[in-house]
């Protein structure tokens, strides 16, 4: 499995000097098997660039999306792909507490934005049957809630002999309500080749932003820990987060001499598991 990251922000877009390195576009991964099947995780601004990569090499195309706050769907109307006959569209919904499977589509409505959905060309089907495991063009995929204001999904994704785990906008120790406990992902990510965990928030980001739905990089570590995985991911960096200051951060992570490598997810990072 190869894994590529196209937008690795969390909340919003954040271009400028100080995020060069990582990247400003917001939430979206390519997953692509031994046998070149592709997988793509949510619909962040990461998508444009993603749908110039492959529009003319992909004809079905497959978007599993994790929820649907802004950041994981803004790109779908800058998706080309979408715009052209040739393709057909195949899109996941994630399980939120407020159904709402159509909002990817629904933010191309109204005054919105200049086109409206059912003018694409492309053939969409929205797959919004919430099954807890499920197959997606070859990668066997099991659904997890994540710890969220508004829920959704985090994934395991298995392929190739391997397992990579999507878990973003996830608060591993929410003072909200707790739809997964850290013991049950300790169990769930058991061993996993590759984690991805959202790691937005700084100790300095607390209290005030405790309950909004995201870990600190120190939590992310310590369950990757104790879930004994090979690889460990941040993600879904905080908008105001210099190159600078994620840096720090990894090589702070790395000094711990933990038995996993740590690597932050930046824009342009292909990964092999
Ligand atoms: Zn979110």
């Amino acid at each position: 499995m190869k894994i590529t990251f196209y937008g690795v922000r969390g909340s919003c877009p954040s271009p400028g000097k100080d995020t060069v390195k990582y990247g400003g576009n917001t939430a979206c991964v390519l997953v692509t098997a031994a046998d070149g099947k592709k997988l793509i995780l949510d619909a962040g601004t990461g998508l444009r660039k993603l749908g110039n990569d492959i529009k003319h090499k992909e004809q079905d195309i497959y978007i599993l999306l994790s929820h649907n706050h802004w950041d994981h769907i803004q790109g779908f109307p800058f998706f080309i792909p979408a715009y052209l006959r040739e393709h057909a569209l195949h899109i996941y919904s994630g399980h939120t507490d407020l159904n709402h499977d159509d909002a990817i589509l629904e933010q191309m409505s109204k005054s919105f934005f200049p086109v409206h959905h059912r003018h694409l060309q492309a053939q969409i089907e929205l797959i919004t049957n919430h099954q807890k495991q499920f197959k997606v063009n070859g990668f066997n995929i099991t659904r997890y809630n994540i710890n969220h204001p508004g829920g959704g999904n985090a994934y395991l994704i298995e392929c190739d002999g391997t397992t990579l785990a999507y878990v973003t906008d996830n608060e591993l120790n929410t003072p909200g309500k707790v739809k997964t406990t850290v013991a049950q992902w300790t169990q769930i990510l058991q061993g996993v080749d590759l984690l991805i965990h959202d790691a937005q928030f700084m100790p300095s980001d607390m209290p005030l932003k405790s309950g909004w739905g995201h870990s600190l990089a120190k939590e992310a570590v310590d369950l990757a820990k104790a879930a004994k995985v090979k690889r460990l991911v941040t993600y879904s960096h905080d908008p105001e987060r210099t190159d600078d200051e994620i840096d720090a951060t990894i090589e702070q992570l790395s000094s711990m001499q933990l038995p996993f490598t740590v690597t932050a997810a930046q824009e342009g990072l292909t990964l092999s598991v």
